[in-house]
């Protein structure tokens, strides 16, 4: 089944102030029909970005903790993500996984604290270079799938597949391959859950990218920066649908 929606998320990692507000009013100011569009700000522009976009875009986290309320210095659950106007959160980023160790199992924790909190979680998978060129990409996704997908039958989260190659690098699969990435976890998932593609995803490579089977989306890293780098991606995502 291919959805007549696309998802175009864009994860702004450590970038933004809150003179940033004018980049988000050009990307609003841009959106065409016929397409979701989320921006993932720093934590510190969420509250202002999801109030200043008052519904016209989803503003969502790039992380949570799995609890609720606690001890937990420096940490923000779910619950006051969504709060502050989140409705969705990306969970388990390569970034995070290499720099803060996260395993499948605080994945997963994180996942099932967003479905809990009635946001969506978007969580991400992805080979390294050696895992690819080993032969492995397909046994690896299927075991971070198996580690750290929410449990239970709900379909309220979507799988981003970012290779870690991929990520910031300006190097991108063949189209076949992410085919055979896309068909893996769609077995696994089934129809509901959108599966996005990440991973330096920009103008000139969006159209083709969206058009491959089983991609519903895009979860954009560098280029959702701007409204000039991002709009013709929303815009590709857009006509994807169509
Ligand atoms: C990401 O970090 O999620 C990402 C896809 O980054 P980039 O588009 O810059 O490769």
């Amino acid at each position: 089944m291919e959805r007549a929606r696309k998802l175009i998320a864009g994860n702004w990692k450590m970038h933004g102030l809150q003179s940033s507000l004018a980049e988000l009013d050009s990307i609003i100011a841009g959106l065409p029909d016929g397409v979701d569009l989320g921006i993932h700000p720093p934590l510190t522009l969420l509250a202002l970005f999801a109030r200043h976009a008052r519904g016209r875009i989803g503003i969502g986290a790039q992380d949570v903790d799995p609890g609720v309320f606690g001890a937990r210095t420096g940490e923000v659950s779910a619950t006051m993500l969504a709060d502050a106007g989140a409705c969705a959160v990306i969970v388990g980023h390569s970034e995070r996984r290499a720099y803060q160790g996260e395993t499948d199992v605080l994945v997963r924790a994180k996942a099932e604290a967003a479905r809990a909190a009635g946001l969506l979680a978007i969580v991400c998978v992805g080979e390294t270079e050696a895992e690819r060129d080993a032969g492995d990409a397909l046994a690896v996704i299927s075991a971070q799938l198996a580690g750290s997908l929410p449990r239970g039958s709900g379909t309220d989260f979507a799988v981003a597949y970012e290779p870690v190659w991929a990520v910031g690098s300006g190097r991108t699969p063949t189209p076949a391959q992410i085919a055979e990435v896309h068909a893996a976890i769609r077995a696994r998932v089934g129809q509901a859950p959108r599966i996005l593609y990440g991973g330096s995803v920009k103008a000139a490579n969006a159209a083709a990218i969206l058009a491959v089977p089983n991609v519903d989306g895009a979860l954009v890293g560098g280029a959702s920066l701007t409204a000039a780098d991002f709009l013709p991606i929303v815009e590709a995502g857009a006509r994807a649908a169509r």
